[in-house]
C-alpha cells in the first residue's frame, strides 16, 4: 500500500487512485529560456522515481509536464539575443530533454506547451467569468480572490520562487491600485508594446503564468487529478491559485495529493538562475556520468532540501560502485556446486533476503523515501559481503537468482545498478537515429519538389513542422543543409 504525503493538508494518506489501476499526474514544468541546471536535475528525477515506482507496482502512469514558454524573462532572452522566444523555446526543450536521456528518465506521457494552449486558456477564463470569479482593470483580467472563500488558507508557508517574481511585480507593485484585493492574480496580461500577444475578447494580450497549469492539467488529466507536483517554492502562490481557479471553474477538488520536492542547496542557498549560483547540468555531465548522478539526487527524500558539496561527491561515488560490484558479485557468485538443504545458514539468507525485500518496499510505499529504501540496500550488501562472498558459506540458486530477480525490478525505478544494460539500451537508439536523418532528409527532398513547384505557402508550412520538431533548418538557394536545434 502506498502512502503519500498530502503537502495541502499536511498528512500522510494511504494513496487510492480516482481509477482503479491508474495514476494521473501533473507536474509543474520549467520555463524554457535557458539550459537546465543542477536543480531542475533534482525535481526531475525526483517525480521520475515517483512515477516510475507506480510503474512498479503495476499502475498505468499518465504523467503530464508542461513547458513555460511565454513569460518576462523568455521575451528579455529573447530579444537581448536577437532571436523569437520560440526559437528560445526550442533551443531551451533541447537541452532539457537531452539532460532527461542523460538521468534515464523517462520522457513525460504528454508535454504540453503553453502557447499552443492559449485557445483553451481563453476559453478557461471566459468560464471563470461567467461564474462572477473575474474582473477586468485597466485591460487586464483579474482574478478576484475575495470570492474564494477558504482562500487564504490554502498553503500556509510560502517558499521564494524565481517564477513568482514576474505575476507578483505585475500584481503586486506596479499594479496593485488596478486590483481588489492584495491577493488578486493576472489571468489575462494586457499587451505591452514590443511584446508577443494573441488576440483575446479582453484585446491583445497574453496568459498570467497560474492559468496555464489550471488549463493544461485539466485538459490532458480531468477535472480532478491524482498528484500534482513542483518544486516546494510553488506552493504559493501558485498552487494556491491553481486550486483558486480550477476549483471555481469546475466546483470539485482539483487534486487528491500535492506533492513538493526540497530545493537543491548550495552552500545552504536555493541553486537558481537568478541568485546565480547555479551549476550547469552540462558541466556536471563533463565530470561526472548521469548514472551518478541519479544516484546522488535519488539519496535524498524528495522533500527534504539537497545540500550540494563537492567534497560529498567522491563519497558518493564509492557507495554506487559498492552496489554496483555486489551486483555483479552475485550474478558471477557460482552457486553451481550447491546441493539444496545441505547448505549451512540456508534458511538465515532466505531470512535476510525476505525481510530486506520488505523493508525496502516499505520505505518506498512510504511516500517514496528512498534514502531509507536505500539504508536497506546497504544492510542486505553488507550481509552478503561478511557472510557470504568472504566466507565458506553459499548460497542456493534459488535464493541468488530470488536476489538478482529483485534487484532488477527496483532497477526499473533506481536505474543505477546495473548501468550496462542502459548504456545498451542508448546504443539502440543509434538505430533511431539513421532512421531520424533518413525521415528528415526525405522530408526536406519534398519539401524541394513543393519549392520547385512554386508552392511557397506549403514550402514554409514543412519548414515551420520541422522547426517545432527542433530541427533547424538553412536554406542555400534550391539546396538545404539542417541541424537538430
Ligand atoms: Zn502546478
Ligand atoms: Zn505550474
Amino acid at each position: 500500500m502506498i502512502k503519500i504525503f498530502n503537502d495541502l493538508k499536511n498528512e500522510l494518506k494511504e494513496f487510492k487512485p480516482i481509477k482503479q489501476g491508474s495514476v494521473s499526474m501533473y507536474v509543474c514544468g520549467v520555463t524554457v529560456y535557458d539550459a537546465p541546471h543542477l536543480g531542475h536535475a533534482r525535481s526531475a528525477v525526483a517525480f521520475d522515481l515517483i512515477r516510475k515506482y507506480f510503474e512498479y507496482k503495476g499502475y498505468r502512469v499518465k504523467y503530464v509536464m508542461n513547458y513555460t514558454d511565454i513569460d518576462d524573462k523568455m521575451i528579455n532572452r529573447a530579444n537581448d539575443r536577437g532571436i523569437t522566444i520560440y526559437e528560445l523555446a526550442q533551443e531551451s526543450i533541447v537541452q532539457y530533454e537531452e539532460m532527461q536521456r542523460a538521468l534515464f528518465i523517462k520522457s513525460p506521457t504528454v508535454k504540453p506547451r503553453a502557447t499552443d494552449e492559449i485557445p483553451d486558456m481563453i476559453k478557461y477564463i471566459k468560464k471563470l467569468d461567467k461564474k462572477g470569479f473575474t474582473y477586468e482593470s485597466q485591460g487586464s483580467v483579474y482574478f478576484d480572490t475575495g470570492k474564494m472563500e477558504n482562500y487564504k488558507s490554502l498553503f500556509q508557508k510560502k517558499e521564494i520562487s524565481e517564477q513568482d517574481t514576474e505575476d507578483e511585480q505585475f500584481t503586486q507593485s506596479e499594479f496593485a491600485k488596478d486590483k481588489k484585493n492584495i491577493e488578486d492574480f493576472v489571468l489575462w496580461k494586457k499587451e505591452k508594446p514590443g511584446e508577443p500577444s494573441w488576440d483575446s475578447p479582453w484585446g491583445k494580450g497574453r496568459p498570467g503564468w497560474h492559468i496555464e497549469c489550471s488549463v493544461m492539467a485539466m485538459k490532458y488529466l480531468g477535472e480532478t487529478i491524482d498528484i500534482h507536483g513542483g518544486g516546494k517554492d510553488l506552493k504559493r502562490p501558485h498552487h494556491q491559485n491553481e486550486i483558486a481557479q480550477s476549483e471555481s471553474v469546475t466546483g470539485k477538488t482539483f487534486v487528491n495529493y500535492w506533492m513538493h520536492n526540497g530545493f537543491l542547496n548550495i552552500d545552504d542557498t536555493k541553486m537558481s538562475k537568478s541568485l546565480g549560483n547555479f551549476i550547469s547540468l552540462m558541466d556536471m555531465l563533463k565530470k561526472h556520468s548521469g548514472v551518478f548522478l541519479r544516484y546522488y539526487l535519488i539519496n535524498s527524500y524528495y522533500q527534504r532540501p539537497i545540500n550540494f558539496s563537492m567534497d560529498k561527491m567522491d563519497q558518493t561515488l564509492q557507495s554506487l560502485k559498492k552496489i554496483q560490484r555486489f551486483y555483479k558479485n552475485l550474478n558471477e557468485y557460482s552457486a553451481s556446486n550447491v546441493k539444496g538443504k545441505s547448505i549451512k545458514g540456508i534458511s538465515e539468507h532466505k531470512k535476510q533476503i525476505k525481510d530486506f525485500k520488505e523493508q525496502f518496499i516499505d520505505a518506498m510505499d512510504t511516500d517514496f523515501n528512498s534514502p531509507k529504501a536505500m539504508g536497506y540496500l546497504f544492510s542486505i550488501i553488507n550481509y552478503f559481503n561478511k557472510s557470504i562472498f568472504t566466507k565458506e558459506n553459499q548460497i542456493s540458486v534459488e535464493i541468488k537468482e530470488d536476489l538478482i530477480e529483485f534487484l532488477d525490478g527496483i532497477d526499473n525505478f533506481l536505474g543505477f545498478i546495473n548501468p550496462q544494460v542502459k548504456e545498451e539500451q542508448e546504443e539502440s537508439g543509434s538505430i533511431w537515429k539513421d532512421r531520424f536523418e533518413e525521415l528528415t532528409n526525405t522530408i526536406l527532398d519534398f519539401r524541394k519538389e513543393v519549392k520547385n513547384a512554386k508552392n511557397f505557402e506549403l514550402a514554409d508550412q514543412i519548414r515551420d513542422l520541422l522547426i517545432k520538431a527542433g530541427i533547424k533548418i538553412s536554406d542555400q538557394g534550391n539546396d538545404y543543409s539542417w541541424e537538430i536545434a
